[in-house]
């Protein structure tokens, strides 16, 4: 039997159900918020995301899906979103209508890392990015719009952890100082870590390694090299969150995967996952729209982890099954025909109604429709239409009534 591509996954029925009222509850707030959906492509020119999440990252370095069309040209499978918002955030001009765009998508993205557990080759994001505003309160609006995103779908054990990134100007003293404290210690660095820390010494903060965890745990912050604007601009952060209650710790490894981050940063965790803890992350990225080409505008944005978010909220709802209105059990194959045009009109004006198309008795529908978790059974044979009258059974009171199968549809409505 073929089976489906190792890292990849099917989303069941039982379960889709739950995507979809996340995303129906997260699509109505970023609307609140002011934001506007945008859809854009999964394949992207290999460039850019070379260019934007940077030559040195594991993504680059690793983990895209790249191949060549038929044309020849290089190409990639999406692994993030941020990249493309930009791209057509400058392809199509969207500055020159209003410079302030906040933008969101959903949708799946590639990246072949080692699957386990919350960690998938295909899986979903939400992204929200708001382009134009330099202002720290907007990283301060996308982190309460996460928190109040969470507690709308009732996961608590959850919390902020924020790191400032610096901007070019601070950046460059941290690098030297945290390249002389790894010169030290390269032999007990992973090999990945051992080769990049002289090229990306950031990127050595933010490995998983034990042993890498441990070396890091006395390195230097980035918390002691920030220039003034940007110690400011942190402070900002930290002091507009504490008005909001909104818990937080500041977290000196968090500098997170992708290169072009600069200033806030931030990661949402849990308790509830085990290793792959990060449900969201995101920060800004003043820099990136004018590297892609596009003018100086600053961004800031973040990413959901939509598998991540759908096992927690299962977590607390363990099914969520749409159950039918009414089901309908006829007797009698000669009468299914009738019945079926009940249904279908039922289900045009909104009402979910199921039947039993086996002809089976009527013991074994009831069972059927007990096990649907139906509402309500109608029951329909020989005798009820030569009388003109069918029985509708409430599954919870068990009271039975009989209705005039004249106008049935709106009769059956009417009882619901
Ligand atoms: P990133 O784009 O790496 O900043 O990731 C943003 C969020 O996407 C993370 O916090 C995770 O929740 C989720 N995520 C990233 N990579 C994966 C993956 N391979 N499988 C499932 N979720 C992921």
């Amino acid at each position: 039997m073929i089976q489906l591509i190792k890292g990849f996954k099917d989303i069941l029925p039982g379960e889709v159900e739950i995507w979809q009222q996340i995303e129906k509850i997260t699509v109505s707030l970023l609307e609140d918020f002011g934001f506007k959906e945008i859809r854009i492509p999964i394949m992207e020119h290999t460039e850019l995301f070379a260019r934007s999440i940077g030559e040195d990252t594991d993504i680059v370095e690793k983990e895209m899906y790249t191949f060549r069309d038929r044309s020849g040209d290089l190409v990639t499978l999406r692994p993030e979103a941020t990249a493309s918002i930009c791209r057509a955030y400058i392809q199509h001009k969207l500055f020159a209508k209003e410079p302030v765009q906040k933008l969101f998508t959903i949708g799946p993205m590639f990246r072949c890392e080692k699957p386990q557990k919350g960690r998938y080759r295909q899986f979903y994001q939400i992204n929200a990015e708001i382009f134009g505003v330099a202002s720290p309160l907007v990283d301060v609006e996308l982190i309460v719009l996460l928190t109040t995103l969470f507690s709308r779908l009732s996961v608590s054990d959850i919390k902020a952890h924020i790191n400032s990134l610096g901007c070019p100007e601070c950046r460059p003293g941290f690098k030297a100082a945290l390249t002389d404290f790894l010169a030290s210690r390269t032999e007990n660095l992973c090999s990945n870590c051992a080769r990049r820390k002289d090229r990306n010494p950031l990127r050595v903060l933010d490995c998983k390694v034990p042993g890498c965890r441990e070396e890091m745990a006395e390195s230097p912050s980035l918390m002691d090299y920030l220039c003034p604007e940007c110690l400011q601009d942190f402070e900002s952060v930290k002091t507009n969150l504490e008005a909001l209650n909104i818990p937080f710790v500041v977290d000196k490894r968090l500098v997170r995967g992708l290169d072009y981050y600069n200033r806030t940063t931030f990661e949402i965790q849990t308790g509830s996952l085990g290793a792959q803890n990060a449900v969201a992350g995101g920060g800004r990225y003043d820099g990136l729209v004018k590297e892609l080409g596009g003018p100086d505008m600053p961004a800031t944005g973040f990413a959901i982890g939509f598998d991540r978010l759908a096992e927690i909220v299962r977590l607390n709802i363990p099914e969520y099954v749409k159950t039918p209105d009414i089901f309908l059990a006829v007797l009698g194959k000669q009468n299914q025909s009738l019945v079926f045009e009940w249904k279908c009109a039922l289900g045009i004006k909104g009402v979910k109604a199921e039947m039993d198309f086996s002809g089976r008795s009527l013991k074994s529908q009831m069972k059927r429709a007990d096990k649907m978790k139906a509402k309500h059974v109608l029951i329909v044979g020989d005798n009820e239409i030569k009388e003109g009258s069918a029985i509708l059974r409430n599954m919870v009171t068990k009271e039975q009534v009989s209705i005039p199968i004249n106008g049935i549809v709106e009769n059956v409505v009417a009882k619901l």
